[in-house]
């Protein structure tokens, strides 16, 4: 449970409490190393990411790509200071070729994807599942409101690579993203398995910007030869990167590790500030007056082709709802 305190400081001279021992799953934490300029956010996902990832009854390396996805989009979509959606989505030529995590403040998650099972392949990586396209990601505040999109190559690297590649060329903020989805098996429960996740998302945020300078990641389309202009990135976005670097996967996703010991054992010899988490859940947001109204959209002729054995059946791809409807109430003329 989270404390009563707004927030809590964790130093190693005068913890405010101890950190907490007790995991707490389906939640962002966010922190800040103050020492260092750096703010994070720190994901764990229990029960949510399983009551996803199972429903669809993805084959394993499905599930973790998406389960990848889900864990950025929490990320990114929890700093969110409106009410909106964030949506996050791949469109690209490999086996996996769209995945869409679409987050709505402040908590709810639902998510799916599409893949040909025939081109999967053992020990697949993020990058070969995904191929090559784009990842986009769209901030939607509502009708009346200016969606904001942003876009990213992908070209066979992983989702992590991806992230950072959009805060270098968009945002501008010196930024490191670690993503880790996992299996949790539990001999007690038959041997059955859950879906685990964890993230991390750590920014270098100085006061004076001169300080938050990055070298770039790649050379670019440079001739051989050429002198690149390096830039020397500030010592303690260095020392940021390299602590984060640190992090093991089995850490993020440990379910007996809680997010604070975690960022404890990472940071304590800076301090740590750590603010109170948000919890996530997963939900769609379909309902039966959403899907009729979709329905009735459509033109005369569409809805008539959708009538199968005297019905209309949509069947939600986010989370597998069928909803069922006579002609006369799918709007289809008799
Ligand atoms: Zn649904």
């Amino acid at each position: 449970m989270v404390s009563d305190s707004p927030d809590i400081k964790i130093t190693p001279e005068a913890p405010v409490r101890a950190p907490s021992s007790v995991p707490v799953d389906d939640a962002v934490l966010p922190f800040e190393v103050a020492s260092l300029d750096l703010r994070g956010r720190l994901t764990r996902l229990g029960p949510a990411l399983d009551d996803i990832l199972t429903k669809h009854d993805y084959p394993a390396p499905v599930g973790k790509l998406l389960g990848e996805a889900i864990v950025l989009a929490t990320l990114l979509g929890t700093a969110l200071k409106f009410e909106g959606r964030f949506i996050l989505q791949t469109q690209t030529d490999g086996p996996v070729s769209f995945l869409i995590v679409d987050f709505q403040s402040p908590d709810r998650l639902r998510a799916y994807a599409r893949y040909d099972a025939r081109r999967l392949k053992d020990g697949q990586s993020s990058g070969a599942l995904l191929g090559k396209g784009h990842l986009a990601m769209t901030i939607d505040q509502g009708a009346d409101m200016s969606r904001y999109q942003g876009l990213v190559a992908l070209d066979g690297g992983s989702l992590e690579d991806a992230a950072h590649e959009y805060f270098l060329r968009s945002e501008q903020i010196p930024t490191r993203v670690r993503l880790a989805v996992g299996e949790e098996w539990r001999g007690g429960d038959g041997g059955k398995h859950r879906w685990r996740a964890g993230g991390m998302l750590l920014q270098f945020l100085p006061k004076s910007p001169e300080r938050a300078r990055q070298a770039d990641l790649h050379p670019g389309d440079a001739p051989d030869g050429t002198v690149t202009h390096t830039v020397a990135e500030d010592d303690a976005w260095v020392e940021g990167q390299s602590l984060i670097g640190t992090v093991e996967d089995v850490e993020l996703i440990d379910p007996d590790l809680s997010g604070e010991r975690l960022l404890y054992r990472l940071f304590h010899e800076r301090g740590v500030r750590v603010f109170t988490p948000l919890s996530l859940r997963a939900q769609c947001s379909c309902s039966r007056e959403a899907v009729s109204a979709m329905l009735k959209s459509f033109a005369p002729k569409d809805r008539a082709e959708m009538v199968k054995d005297d019905k209309v059946v949509v069947t939600c791809e986010f989370c597998s709802s069928v909803y069922q409807f006579t002609p006369h109430e799918a709007g289809v003329e008799e």
